[in-house]
């Protein structure tokens, strides 16, 4: 049975995205508002953003606050659609 390796720590993409930056990328787009990663998130840092309407008539997902993300992945994880795109290695909250 094929095993799916965890994802590498990426030294490259850690160097051009600086640590002020968000830990992730959302594709607001794509969002259709489930919640399954509201609920999943362990530091409870993702909301709907009500002031925003994407083209599929949601009020896409949004990142509360940046700094208690500890880009542990989760959220991608359990996304439906592929929303998110994760690009700081995990760390300790
Ligand atoms: S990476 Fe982890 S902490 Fe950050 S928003 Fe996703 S589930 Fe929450
Ligand atoms: S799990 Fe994916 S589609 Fe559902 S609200 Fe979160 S980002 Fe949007």
């Amino acid at each position: 049975m094929a095993v799916v390796p965890e994802l590498a720590p990426n030294p490259v993409i850690e160097m051009l995205v600086p640590a002020a930056l968000s830990p992730l990328a959302i594709a607001e787009e794509r969002c259709k508002g489930c919640e399954i990663c509201i609920s999943a998130c362990p530091h409870h840092v993702l909301e709907l953003d009500r002031s925003l309407v994407n083209r599929l008539g949601y009020h896409p997902v949004r990142l509360t606050d940046a700094a208690a993300c500890t880009s542990c992945a989760i959220c991608a994880r359990v996304c439906p659609d592929a929303v998110f795109a994760v690009y700081a290695r995990p760390r300790e909250a």
